[in-house]
């Protein structure tokens, strides 16, 4: 199937992008992914999205998007990409770009907006699947405001993890660290923010067993330096479990063809949704015609709806430029 303007992923930036484009009259078609409604649907509510003074259930958000993009003419395909073929020059070839659903269904499109978003890292253990959204959370921000003046605990040892803390340390009455190093990773400052707040408690060389509580997350269970001879196990009576372990954004996809960073973020162009190509040699490497990125995919700094969704706007503008310059 030949598209203008393809998007690829379901969360506020692809669906706000679809709504740019499909309003651009560019009939763009969404591919939908494995998570429909991306990242945000793994919280319980989102009170910081602007236009819902009262808070509104995340899938119900997304669900507006949705149909907002529908209502003028974004197509949706459930299904995940498998394989993509980006043609670096297409202006003089005339080859616009391939991707491939589930493998079968390949769609050749002028314009992709990337926006696959990232992916909370998780410890892996069985209670966090159980106590998802009761309990467990990936993202202080969007859950801390549930937690107030309750007891929470956030998993790491990095910036994002010590940030974490004492963003919650201001609004729980405490925040437990578990670290499972003797130190912690995050930058001197950071670290001394979090040693120095009296309401936050480092557990040094603690690491998670299980997450437990009826039906909701009421404690949870630490093993202290496994192995070593004097390991011990205990017990922290929490309300909330916030993961801060790293995310990792879902572009190994695209790895042949867009510069993405040691993390695998993708390099946008300054002030832009543009990608280069890969390999990315400086800042004047030559950029991929047609390939734009929006969201969580190409953001490791904020992570937020608001400012994904601002993206997908930005991306669909640009793809439409770019449409009408071919
Ligand atoms: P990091 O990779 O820096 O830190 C991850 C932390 O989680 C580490 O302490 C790591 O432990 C721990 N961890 C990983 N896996 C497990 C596990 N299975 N069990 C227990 N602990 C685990 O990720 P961040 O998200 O903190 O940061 C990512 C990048 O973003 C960094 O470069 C950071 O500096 C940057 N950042 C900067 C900020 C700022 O400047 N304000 C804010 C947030 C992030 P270990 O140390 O043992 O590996």
């Amino acid at each position: 199937m030949k598209v203008k303007c393809l998007i690829i992923g379901s969360g506020p930036a692809g669906y706000t992008a679809a709504i740019y484009a499909s309003r651009a009259n560019l009939a763009p078609v969404l591919i939908e992914g494995p998570q429909l409604g991306g990242q945000l649907t793994t919280t319980t509510e989102v009170e910081n999205f602007p236009g819902y003074p009262d808070g509104v259930e995340p899938f119900t958000m997304m669900d507006d998007m949705r149909r907002q993009a529908e209502r003028f003419g974004t197509q949706f395909v459930s299904g995940i990409v498998t394989k993509v073929e980006f043609n670096q020059s297409p202006m003089t070839n005339h080859q616009s770009h391939k991707v491939w659903v589930e493998d079968t269904d390949l769609y050749e499109a002028d314009a992709v907006i990337i926006a696959t978003g990232a992916s909370a890292k998780y410890l892996g253990i069985e209670s966090e699947r159980t106590y998802r959204g009761r309990g467990v959370s990936a993202c202080a921000t969007c859950d801390g405001f549930f937690y107030r003046k309750k007891i929470v605990a956030v998993v790491g040892g990095g910036d994002t993890a010590c940030e974490e803390a004492n963003y919650l340390a201001g609004l729980c009455s405490k925040v437990y660290m578990i670290v499972r190093k003797p130190f912690l990773r995050a930058s001197d400052i950071m670290q001394q923010r979090v040693l120095n707040n009296p309401k936050i408690e480092v557990l040094f060389e603690h690491n998670t067993l299980q997450l437990t509580g009826e039906g909701k997350v009421q404690g949870a269970d630490l093993i202290y330096r496994k192995g070593a001879p004097d390991e011990a196990i205990r017990h922290i009576d929490i309300d909330g479990f916030f993961l801060a372990i790293g995310h990792h954004p879902n572009t190994d996809l695209f790895k042949d063809y867009v510069a993405r960073d040691a993390e695998g973020y993708i390099i946008t162009r300054d002030n832009s949704t543009q990608c280069y190509q890969s390999p990315m040699t400086n800042d004047q490497s030559p950029i991929l015609p047609g390939i734009f990125a929006a969201g969580d995919c190409a953001d490791p700094h904020y992570r937020q709806a608001i400012v994904a969704a601002g993206s997908g706007a930005k991306a669909a503008i640009e793809a439409d430029k770019y449409i009408k310059s071919l």
